[in-house]
C-alpha cells in the first residue's frame, strides 16, 4: 500500500518537506542565493471543529469557516463539513535572517525582506503545490488565502481582519497560541510565515496541545516579559495589545526603505518577532517542556 493511502498525514507532510527541500521558489534572491526556509511545522484541522464557529463568532461573520471557501471555489463538489481537512503550515524564519533583523532598529533588515517578499512566494508556489498534488490524488482543494475572493475588511474589534486567517488555521491544527503582539507563538518560535489548504479529505486532526489562545505568551500565561513591546519602533506594542493600524503604517514607510536601501520593491518589519524570548521557541517552560514530552498539559484550575 502507498503511503499516500496508509498515511496520507505522512504523505502531505512529505510534499510539503520535499518542496521547500527542492523548489527554486525556495530562495531569498539575494546575491548568496539563501534559501528561504528550512523545514516546516505541519498540522491538521477537521473541516468540522467548531472552533471555526467560533473564530466566525469571535472575528466577524466574513471570517471564512472552511465549508464556505470550499464550497464557493470548488461548487462541483458538494460536501459535508467533516469530509473536510485544513492542512497548515508554519516556515520558521531562519537564524541568519533572524540575526540580521535583531540588529535592525527601525527597518526591516535586507533578508528578513527578501523573506517578507520572495519567501512569500515560495509560500504561495507551496500552496499551489500542495493544491495541485491533493487533487490529481483525488482530493480537491482550496488554498483559501489565494482565492479571488480573499479581501481585507474593517473590523470595529480588530481595526481590520480578513476572510481567512493563516495564523488562526494554524492555531486550529495544534500549531501555536498567540501573544501579545498578535504574532503566533510556535514551537520554533514566532518568527515565521504561515500556510494552509482546504481539502476534501478525512485526515486525524492534530491534537492542540493547550486549552487557551494564548498559553505560549508569558504576559498573559505568567505576567511577565512583555519584551516585545519595547522593540517596536513606532509603539505599535503596549500592555493593551497591538495597534494594528499604527504597524500598518510603518509598513509603508518602509517600503520606501527597502526600494531605496536594498534596491527592490518589498516592505517588512518583524522587529517584535527577534530579541524576544518567543523568538524561536515556546517561552513558557510548563508547556514547551509538555510539548517536548508530547504531552497535552491539564487546564488551568478554575478562578476563584
Ligand atoms: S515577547 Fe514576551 S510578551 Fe511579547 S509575545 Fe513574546 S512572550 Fe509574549
Ligand atoms: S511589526 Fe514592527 S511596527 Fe508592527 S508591531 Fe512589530 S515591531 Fe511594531
Amino acid at each position: 500500500m502507498s503511503i499516500k493511502a496508509e498515511n496520507p498525514r505522512a504523505w502531505i507532510e512529505g510534499l510539503v518537506q520535499e518542496f521547500l527541500a527542492n523548489s527554486p521558489s525556495n530562495n531569498l534572491q539575494n546575491e548568496a542565493g539563501d534559501r528561504a526556509w528550512d523545514e516546516a511545522l505541519v498540522g491538521f484541522a477537521s473541516g468540522a471543529d467548531p472552533i471555526w464557529q467560533q473564530y466566525k463568532e469571535y472575528v466577524g461573520a466574513f471570517h471564512w469557516t472552511p465549508w464556505e471557501v470550499f464550497n464557493q471555489h470548488q461548487p462541483d463538489e458538494p460536501v459535508k463539513a467533516e469530509e473536510l481537512s485544513v492542512v497548515s503550515w508554519v516556515l520558521p524564519q531562519r537564524e541568519m535572517v533572524r540575526k540580521a533583523n535583531l540588529k535592525q532598529k527601525k527597518y526591516p533588515a535586507d533578508v528578513w525582506a527578501r523573506a517578507r517578499i520572495y519567501g512569500e512566494q515560495c509560500n504561495a508556489a507551496l500552496r499551489n503545490h500542495l493544491v495541485d498534488n491533493l487533487a490529481q490524488a483525488g482530493h480537491p482543494a482550496v488554498a483559501p488565502m489565494l482565492v479571488s475572493n480573499w479581501t481585507v475588511v474593517n473590523s470595529q474589534r480588530f481595526s481590520y481582519a480578513s476572510s481567512w486567517s493563516e495564523r488562526h488555521a494554524a492555531h486550529a491544527a495544534g500549531l501555536g497560541t498567540f501573544g501579545l503582539c498578535d504574532g503566533l507563538i510556535t514551537a520554533k518560535g514566532k518568527a515565521l510565515r504561515v500556510g494552509s489548504v482546504v481539502a476534501k479529505i478525512q485526515l486525524e486532526p492534530t491534537q492542540r496541545p493547550y486549552h487557551d489562545h494564548r498559553a505560549y505568551c508569558l504576559f498573559y500565561a505568567e505576567g511577565t516579559c512583555g519584551k516585545c513591546i519595547d522593540r517596536c519602533p513606532v509603539r505599535a506594542l503596549t500592555e493593551a495589545g497591538h495597534d494594528k493600524e499604527k504597524c500598518r503604517e510603518h509598513l509603508v514607510v518602509t517600503s520606501q526603505y527597502v526600494r531605496e536601501t536594498y534596491n527592490f520593491v518589498g516592505y517588512g518589519c518583524g522587529l517584535c518577532q527577534v530579541g524576544i524570548p518567543c523568538e524561536s521557541r515556546i517561552p513558557v517552560r510548563a508547556a514547551r517542556e509538555a510539548y517536548e514530552r508530547g504531552e497535552i498539559p491539564p487546564p488551568p484550575p478554575p478562578l476563584a
